[in-house]
């Protein structure tokens, strides 16, 4: 768990932070295969993977360019650093479900998802995916675990339908929709949601890789990033709305949507106008954004942050450049709380695409899938004794 200082600075100050323990100090861990793991995001979960206390990496699967090769030789390393040692000689597989772990992450192609999600579910495997393919199903939870954890209510029901048996899918939203749901979930809580104005500026990682043609995007701006804004107007619709036994039943405010490309590395901005419910002061909305935090389970868990959201106060920021890596890429940061002629509010935030929005995201939907025991092991491998947080 990360602790960050709310206020200026918008980063994690490495003094404050407490010592990590010991990896692996509570016993056997769980199995994990990534699936999709040479691409943008596959490489950040083979990155977080590498050090994570409850999760070890056994297998990475990838396309006919990559199977067959060890992962350093398929893959096309973007990340500070070597790759790591746990992922340097495995054997990259096909989309087989035949792979030596408990469970997998999705870090796959849009255009192989659907089907190969499907394919381990029914397998046996529980899928974490990044993948826009499933998101929206009627019976499978699309999840950040600070707003709709409850939502996972629904994997019994999707196992029956599907006649899956230990297997089942949970997937994470949209980049540009994580960051905005999260800096949404107190507001609502508090006083309300009834419209929301939105505007992203998008960074080109959103892509993957090699994503925008650097002769398109370089001193320029993209107004169009093909099917964003539906995934921005109708995903937090799923993650506010309710599992009634049977499906999700979306809440019901309005959003409007306009998603743009920029040539910004990593971290997606995004300036947000919005109508509430209840007639609020700037304060009470700085105050509930400030104050937000996880429960004691959510707490427990050792990609979260006890204090997702950080508030700061100076004119400029957030920017992407000098604020995407707080919380560990796992915050939200928040700035330029203010009033709005048209609507009540207005506000500028941003989330890491590829953490929050993406590996970060689906290890922490791992993590809490493990801890409400949906992660049962499909050989030896059991639930860690204790789950004791981590801080980072
Ligand atoms: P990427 O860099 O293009 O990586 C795609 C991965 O899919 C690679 O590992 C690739 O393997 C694999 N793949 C492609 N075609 C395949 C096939 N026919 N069979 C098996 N594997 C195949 O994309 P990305 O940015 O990491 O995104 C991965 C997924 O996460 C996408 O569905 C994306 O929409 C979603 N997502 C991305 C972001 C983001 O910020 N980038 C955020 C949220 C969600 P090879 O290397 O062998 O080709």
């Amino acid at each position: 768990m990360s602790q960050h200082p709310q206020g200026s600075g918008g980063s994690v100050n490495p003094e404050a932070r407490l010592p990590a323990p010991i990896p692996n100090d509570y016993g056997k861990k769980w199995r994990a295969g990534v699936l999709g793991a040479t691409g943008i995001v596959g490489q950040r979960l083979v990155k977080l993977l590498s050090t994570h206390p409850w999760f070890e990496l056994t297998e990475v699967a990838a396309s006919e360019r990559s199977s067959g090769r060890t992962y350093e030789e398929a893959v096309r390393w973007h990340l500070d650093g070597p790759v790591p040692d746990c992922a340097r000689g495995l054997l990259v597989k096909s989309l087989n479900p035949t792979l030596d772990c408990d469970f997998v992450f999705s870090a796959l192609d849009s255009s192989v998802a659907g089907p190969a999600e499907e394919d381990f579910a029914r397998a046996g495997y529980p899928v974490v995916s990044n993948s826009k393919n499933h998101r929206m199903d009627p019976d499978v939870p699309l999840l950040i675990p600070e707003v709709n954890a409850g939502h996972l209510d629904a994997i019994p029901a999707q196992q029956k339908n599907r006649g899956y048996s230990t297997g089942f899918i949970v997937t994470n939203p949209n980049c540009s929709t994580a960051g905005l749901v999260l800096v949404l979930k107190p507001l609502a809580d508090a006083f309300g949601l009834e419209k929301i104005f939105v505007v992203t500026l998008q960074a080109v990682s959103g892509a993957g890789y090699p994503g925008v043609a650097s002769m398109d995007i370089h001193a320029n701006v993209i107004p169009f990033i093909s099917g964003e804004e539906e995934k921005m107007e109708s995903e937090p619709q799923k993650l506010f709305g309710k599992w009634d036994g049977r499906l999700f039943v979306e809440a019901g405010f309005g959003l409007s949507a306009h998603c743009n490309r920029v040539p910004v590395l990593d971290g997606h901005l995004e300036c947000v106008s919005l109508s509430l419910k209840k007639i609020v002061s700037l304060h009470e909305v700085r105050e509930a954004l400030r104050n937000f935090q996880v429960g004691p389970e959510l707490a427990s868990l050792p990609t979260a942050v006890r204090q997702p959201i950080l508030v700061l106060d100076g004119d400029d920021r957030p920017q992407p450049r000098r604020d995407v890596e707080s919380g560990d890429g796992m915050a939200a940061v928040v700035g330029r709380v203010r009033e709005c002629p048209l609507l009540d509010i207005k506000l500028t935030l941003l989330s890491h695409n590829l953490v929050r929005g993406a590996a970060g995201a689906a290890l922490l939907n791992a993590e809490l899938l493990a801890a409400r025991g949906f992660l049962t092991g499909r050989a030896s491998v059991g639930k860690p004794e204790s789950a004791d947080p981590v801080y980072r």
